[in-house]
């Protein structure tokens, strides 16, 4: 048999290992906390038990410091293995934080309790980026099972905060590691398409922006002597819609072609229904 047919058919043998690590993954929360959450020192520690069980030559840990995270850190876990050859290193990275569930009852179930419907997994993370988390690790621990070196090193990185800004993940392992080399193939599975035809190779970067609106606070009786920070808001919200026009260019490379410019996050105002906002933050 060859040793691609030996793979594939490993591979294959794992599919109820995969879906357990799948469930398990998903049991742990790893959201930023810029987003309110814990951060990943939680998840990261089932990944490094996993990875310790499976013939690793080389494990490390590059811990971002973060005194918002309870563990005080963010983690980067990196795992080499070797090849037949040092000449390069195929790196698999993947991002082990996830974003906030949203609304709970738009939810069918408890989305940290991954569930099985017609063959696919449903629960927060499972999809972005832990299928592609699970694949990588499975397909190298078909090698390391079937005791097969690859052609070159084969490296796994799992990082932190790629959904808030990769400050604490990729950038700090960039800023404090030397691990990638030129020569090294950098593979990258998280956007894509159904059958994986799909490579792609730019992104457009992001800007966000927190607007405070100040008016004066008054009782919701004598709107005349305050001003409405929430009504003021509201306008501009709809004034930046004309950005688009402002900001025009198209690029097919993108998808969508053109920038895109959205009001997202609206922080509470006054707790109370008669109160006149003086202060409005989105
Ligand atoms: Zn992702």
């Amino acid at each position: 048999m060859s040793d691609l047919a030996t793979i594939t058919r490993r591979i294959e043998s794992f599919r109820n290992e995969m879906i357990d690590l799948q469930i398990k993954l998903c049991s742990v929360p790893a959201i930023s906390p810029a987003s309110g959450g814990e951060g990943e020192a939680e998840k990261a520690k089932i990944l490094l038990e996993f990875l310790e069980k499976n013939g690793y030559d080389h494990i490390d840990v590059i811990k971002a410091p973060d005194l918002d995270a309870p563990a005080g850190y963010r983690p980067n876990i990196i795992a080499k293995y070797k090849g037949q050859s040092a000449v390069k290193t195929i790196w698999l990275m993947t991002h082990m934080d996830i974003v906030p569930p949203g609304e709970l009852s738009l939810w069918k179930g408890d989305p940290f309790q991954a569930w099985i419907e017609k063959g696919k997994i449903y629960g927060r993370g499972v999809e972005d980026n832990q299928q592609e988390m699970v694949a990588s690790l499975f397909s190298l621990k078909a090698f390391q099972t079937e005791g097969i070196r690859p052609r070159y090193n084969v490296g796994i990185v799992l990082v932190a905060d790629e959904e808030t800004g990769n400050g604490k993940g990729i950038d700090y392992v960039l800023k404090h590691t030397d691990i990638f080399r030129k020569q090294d193939l950098i593979i990258v599975p998280d956007a894509g398409n159904v059958d994986g035809t799909m490579i792609e190779v730019a992104e457009k970067s992001l800007l966000w922006l927190k607007v405070k609106t100040l008016g004066i606070q008054t009782h919701g009786s004598t709107p005349e002597k305050g001003v409405n920070s929430f009504t003021a808001a509201s306008h501009l919200i709809v004034e930046l819609g004309r950005l688009y026009q402002i900001f025009d260019a198209v690029n097919d490379i993108f998808d969508p072609p053109v920038s895109t410019f959205e009001p997202t996050r609206k922080e509470a105002n006054v707790p109370n229904i008669n109160t006149i906002p003086g202060e409005d933050i989105f």
